[in-house]
Parts: structure tokens; sequence; C-alpha cells
């Protein structure tokens, strides 16, 4: 009898092999509208396919996409758009028919003062506060708030729809799925680009049944090749494909990707009695820092979605946003009309703010870029979805062009189709005339909203100037900013007491510098663990390696700054042992905030952080987000 070796490594089970014609990175609107449009166009009138495939001879066109998230639309975010583009590929599209969907009926904007004083405030602010105060009696205000007389043209969503993202996308998930034509295939990260000699060959599932560190465990399943003639790369602005992409071509001169902002989003029910209609779009700035933006955008049936963007340019090391998004909902003007509102489900979400700028070579042999990974998001109005969606469907047209004429994907015919489409719509034209609108705020917000008001008027032609700095060269210490408010021994004390106890230090520190502790009401307002159970849920599949990553823990040792900790959307990152930061899937939400948010550059790439994300499965999940 033969007696088997035991010390003999089980041979690895081979990576399987598909071969298809076109495979999508991420369904997100951007990929959306690119298979709205293709799978439309993919049968003849009698049935009978329109093209046939290359990689599979006799039949149809193969069209696969893969999708990081449990289930379409779980991965996404938006909640207001025109619809420009949306009603170009759907012109019936009725709001009536997608839950939660209702067109636009108000808009306002509101500058939010500081009813508690604890905010950090600049003298101009200060002063432009005071003279408010003084004017009061003459000035739209209520409940510590002015309301601008007027809402700037860029920002008007006038004719578009209050929605969901993710309701709009498991729709479109289903009508482009019911035409047989292409295929979506969620909870299937994809871990890499597959390139050959420049040339991307299609791409590269993640492993399943490895530890932690992705090495192969129980059940390892090699994640299988797609080959395909054409990659399409949506992953949206922290995608691993697109920075894949990015690192191995390089940007075009003088593009860069240093804008960011986690979005943080409540879906809430209002109270019964509610005053707030169906359709209201009201935008803030001011509080709960005057870097932070806040949104309210009412649903039908009492709902409303809600939350805060925190800016790259907010410099701050306490950047938490669900902790300002709290007493965002505490100030006044929004207390009046969400005491008593519930939390339904929540979410949050990096937003690539780089837009124009951060354009990447949008084509090379083999793929073709699009959605807000490309620079599609439109930085002055803030709208991402309906620009997203438009690329896509200006690459859609320009690869149904190339299959008609039976010509290859090769960066030459993909540059002459789709690039060209692109540079002739009023996606390329409003994005020239948003390019430097937001080059303002790295002097603050005043110079910020000066500078968005400037780019408008002037077509994009004049702007306020300002040189973007990594994350790692403008946040100062914890230290250094509670200067003038908590003395630095005490700084060091709430810190090393915090972090000795495994919990970030910010709510410590933002309540000794006079933020008042959340009343917690266990309907809205809730701790940070808590909505974690309550609102949606996290979902973290076993047998797949973490895609947050400390790769440099010598840098992490010695950062007293752990911005990775401090702004953590799901508290998944704590402060570890011996300074290197521990990292939880089970409690991270996938916002992608971490990849940006790090004390130091990564010593390979000095645009990166020194903090691995990659691609991975999980997070919090929510439909209505
Ligand atoms: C909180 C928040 C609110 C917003 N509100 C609005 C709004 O009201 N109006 C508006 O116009 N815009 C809004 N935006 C911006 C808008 O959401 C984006 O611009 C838009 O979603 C970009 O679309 P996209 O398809 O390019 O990328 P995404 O929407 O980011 O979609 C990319 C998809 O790719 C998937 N993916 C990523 N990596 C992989 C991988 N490796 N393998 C497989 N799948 C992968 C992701 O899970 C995701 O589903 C908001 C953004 C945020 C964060
Ligand atoms: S990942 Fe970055 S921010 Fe976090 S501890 Fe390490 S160096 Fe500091
Ligand atoms: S660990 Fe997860 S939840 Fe925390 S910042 Fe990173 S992606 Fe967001």
């Amino acid at each position: 009898m033969e007696i088997a070796n035991q010390c003999e490594p089980t041979p690895l089970p081979e990576r399987p092999r598909m071969d298809a014609d076109i495979v999508c990175v991420g369904f997100g609107p951007a990929t959306a509208g690119f298979l709205w449009t293709l799978s439309h166009q993919l049968t003849n009138p009698d049935g009978t396919p329109a093209f046939e495939s290359a990689a599979a001879p006799g039949s149809p066109l193969q069209v696969l996409c893969y999708e990081r998230a449990d289930d379409v639309g779980f991965g996404v975010s938006g909640v207001v758009t025109k619809a420009r583009a949306l009603r170009s590929s759907i012109p019936n599209l009725d709001t009536a028919g997608i839950p939660m969907s209702v067109p636009v009926s108000q808009e306002q904007v509101l500058y939010l003062l500081d009813p508690i004083g604890a905010s950090r405030r600049t003298m101009s602010l200060q002063t432009i506060d005071s003279f408010i105060q003084a004017l009061k009696g003459v000035l739209p205000f209520e409940h510590d708030a002015v309301t601008l007389p007027w809402t700037p043209q860029f920002l008007l969503k006038h004719g578009g729809m209050v929605f969901s993202m993710g309701q709009f996308m498991q729709w479109v998930g289903a009508q482009v799925q019911s035409t047989g034509t292409v295929q979506i295939w969620p909870g299937t990260p994809v871990a890499q680009a597959i390139i050959d000699d420049q040339r991307v060959l299609g791409v590269r599932l993640v492993d399943q049944g490895v530890d932690k560190t992705g090495e192969p465990a129980d059940g390892f399943t090699p994640g299988m090749d797609i080959h395909a003639a054409l990659t399409v790369v949506g992953d949206g602005p922290v995608g691993t494909v697109g920075r894949q992409l990015d690192a191995l071509f390089g940007l075009p001169e003088q593009h860069h990707t240093r804008d960011w902002a986690v979005g943080m989003k409540f879906v809430v029910d209002l109270p019964g009695d509610t005053s707030l209609k169906p359709g209201t779009v009201l935008h803030t700035f001011g509080y709960p820092e005057p870097e932070i933006f806040g949104f309210l955008y009412v649903h039908p049936d009492r709902v409303a979605s809600l939350g805060i963007f925190v800016p790259s340019w907010f410099d701050s090391p306490v950047r938490t946003a669900y902790r300002y998004l709290q007493h965002w909902m505490l100030h006044p003007y929004w207390w009046r009309f969400l005491k008593g509102s519930k939390l339904r489900s929540w979410g949050a979400k990096t937003l690539g703010e780089s837009g124009r700028r951060g354009e990447p070579h949008l084509v090379g042999d083999g793929y073709a870029r699009i959605g807000e990974g490309s620079g599609s998001t439109n930085v002055l109005t803030g709208s991402g979805v309906d620009e997203g969606w438009a690329t896509g469907t200006q690459l859609a047209e320009a690869v149904l062009e190339l299959l008609r004429e039976k010509r290859p994907f090769t960066k030459e015919n993909l540059g002459k189709t789709y690039i060209q489409r692109r540079r002739a719509s009023w996606l390329e034209q409003e994005s020239l005339v948003a390019e430097k609108a937001r080059d303002g705020f790295q002097y603050g917000v005043i110079a910020g909203m000066l500078g968005m008001a400037l780019a408008d008027l002037s077509g994009g032609h004049l702007a306020i100037p300002g040189q973007r700095r990594r994350p790692w060269e403008r946040i100062p210490s914890l230290e250094e900013y509670y200067q003038g408010r908590i003395p630095r021994a005490e700084v060091q004390r709430i810190r090393d007491e915090c972090y000795g106890r495994n919990v970030s230090a910010h709510a410590a520190l933002m309540e000794r510098a006079g933020w008042p502790a959340i009343p917690y009401d266990g309907q809205l307002l809730v701790s940070h663990q808590d909505a974690l159970l309550l609102g949606g849920k996290v979902q973290a599949p076993a047998g797949y390696a973490d895609h947050v990553a400390f790769t440099f823990p010598h840098l992490c040792e010695r950062c007293g700054t752990k911005l990775c900790v401090e702004l953590c959307s799901g508290q998944a990152i704590t402060p570890g042992e011996n300074g290197v930061p521990n990292f939880d899937r089970e409690k991270c939400v996938h916002c992608g905030a971490c990849l940006w948010n790090c004390a130091s550059a990564s010593p390979e790439n000095p645009e990166r952080a020194a903090i691995v994300f990659s691609a991975g499965t999980g997070g919090l999940h929510s439909v209505e987000n």
C-alpha cells in the first residue's frame, strides 16, 4: 500500500480561465449606462443576435459584468440628478415605477451658523456670522440658519429627480438582464486586470478560500481569469483596477487624484406630521465645521436621505463623518424636522473630487475607462450619476460602431470613437467649466465658494488658484490641531487612554473641545456600533483576504496622528498593539476613505498612502443607499 508523504504540500488547483468578448468591472451608473445602451442593440428586430462572439464562435456576443458588492445597487450612492443622460437613454423614464423616486420640487441652499460655539471658524467667518446675527431681523433667518436668496444656477437640479441610486440600479440591472444579452455577477470582486505588454487581456477575480492575508486555506479556489477583447473599467473612485492602470500607465501631465470627500448618508423615516414635501432638495454649508457640506432630500412617503461630505481639504486629524453627521442633524434648523425620525439605513462612500483634472488615460489596447474613475464627476455641480451614465453610453456607442465595422478594440480605435464622442459632448464642456472651480477651497471655505461662483460666471476661465497637497502633507498632528483649545499634555493623555482601550480618540477630544455628547435616542441618534447593526448590516463572507492592510508597520508604529483610525466610517480600524492598527472586516462599510486618509505616504508611490486598500467583498448593505 502506498502511503502519502504527509509533508508534501498539496498542489494548488490551477487557475481557471474563461473567454468572453467584453468584461466590465463594477456595476455603478457608468457601467449601467454602458450596458443599457449596448444590451438594447445586441439583438436584431427579428430576434437574432446582432453580433457573433469571437470568444465563442457561433454564439451571441458574450458580455459579462462583475460587481464587488453583494447585490446589484449595494455599492453605489447618489440621490438627486438632473437626469439628462438618463432620460436621453430612457425617454419614458417614469419616477412612479422606481421606488423612492420623485421629481425635484424645490431647491434651497442654507448657511448654518454654529449654535454651540464648538466649530473652528476663521476670523472672516466669525465676522460674517456677527453680521448675520446683527441683521437677522431682516434676513431670511430662522433656527440659526440663513436661506440664501437664490440657488446658484450650477446647483439647480430643476426638472430632475430625487431618487435612490441603489433602487434605480436594481431596476436598471433587472431591465438590462431581461434582454438576455448581458450577465451581471454581484458578490464577485475583480482582483486586478490581466496585462501583457501594455495590453489589457481581461480580469482576474479574487481568490476564495484564503486566510486574511490572502494565503491559501481550506477550500482554496483561485480566482478565475476572464479573458476578453475589451475590458470596461467602471470601478468608481477608489477602484483597484483603475488604480492598477494609473500605476502602470501614469496620468496625463498635470493630472492628479488628490481631491476627495467622504460622503456619509442616512436614510430616515421622518415623523408622521412632517412638513417637508417630497422632491425637496436642501444643501447646507457652515456647520458642523465650515468645510463640511450637508444635504437633505425628501423622497415620497415621508422618507428622506440626508448626509454630509467631509472633504480632503478639511485639515482636521479627527475628520470623523459619523460623529459630524450627528452634530449636523442636531443643528436647530434640522432637529425640528428630524426629532422623532428613525434611521432606516446608512452608508458611506468616497467621492473622487478631482473631476476633469483626475482624468486618466481613457483608453488603451483592450480597455476603456468610464465613470467617476475616468474623471467624469462634475466638481462644480457635485454631480456624478448623470455624468457617469453619459460616459457609459458614449463608450457603448463607440463599441457598437467598432463591432459593426469589425475593427479591434485598440487604443487608436477606441480613441477615435469613444474619446471623440466624449470630447464633443456636454459632459466635456461642463467639466472644463468645473475643472478649476474648487481650487479656492485650498484657502478655506470663503475662498472656495467665491472660486466656484467665479468659475461658473466666467464659464471656467477664471478661478481662485490653489495648490493641492496630499493628506500627509497637510494634516496637522492632534496636538497642533487642538492647540489653544486643549493643552498638549492633555491631548496626549486622552489619546493614550483611548488607544489603550483600542478605541479612536475623536469622541473624547471633540467633547473636551466643546462638542456636546450625543443624546442617544435609540432611533436616529445611535452609537456608531449600534448603527452597524441597526441601519443595514455588514456582510463580510469568510474565506476572503482582508482588503485593508498595513503593509508599512514601521510607519504606523511611529504615527501619532492615526488618521485611519479617527476617520474610519465603520470603526473597522482600531489603534491596535504596538502602534500598528487592526482591521476588522466585519465592520468595514467599504467607504474607501482609508485609501486617502493616512498620515504617511507610501514609500513605493508618493501619490498614495501607506495603507493598502484592495478589491474585497462585504460592506454595509442596503439598497436604499
Ligand atoms: C454620499 C454620496 C452622495 C452622492 N450623491 C449624489 C447625488 O445626489 N447626485 C449625483 O449625481 N451624484 C452623487 N454622488 C456621486 C455619485 O454617486 C458618483 O459620481 C457615481 O456613483 C459614480 O458612478 P460610477 O459608476 O463611476 O462609480 P460607482 O458608483 O462608484 O460604481 C462603481 C462600482 O464598481 C464596484 N467596484 C469597485 N471595485 C470593484 C472591483 N474590484 N470589482 C468589482 N466591482 C467593483 C463598486 O462596488 C461600485 O458598485 C454621491 C456620492 C456620494 C459618495
Ligand atoms: S495607516 Fe497611515 S494613518 Fe494609519 S497608523 Fe499607519 S501611517 Fe498612521
Ligand atoms: S476600513 Fe472600511 S469603513 Fe473604514 S475607512 Fe476603510 S473602507 Fe471605510
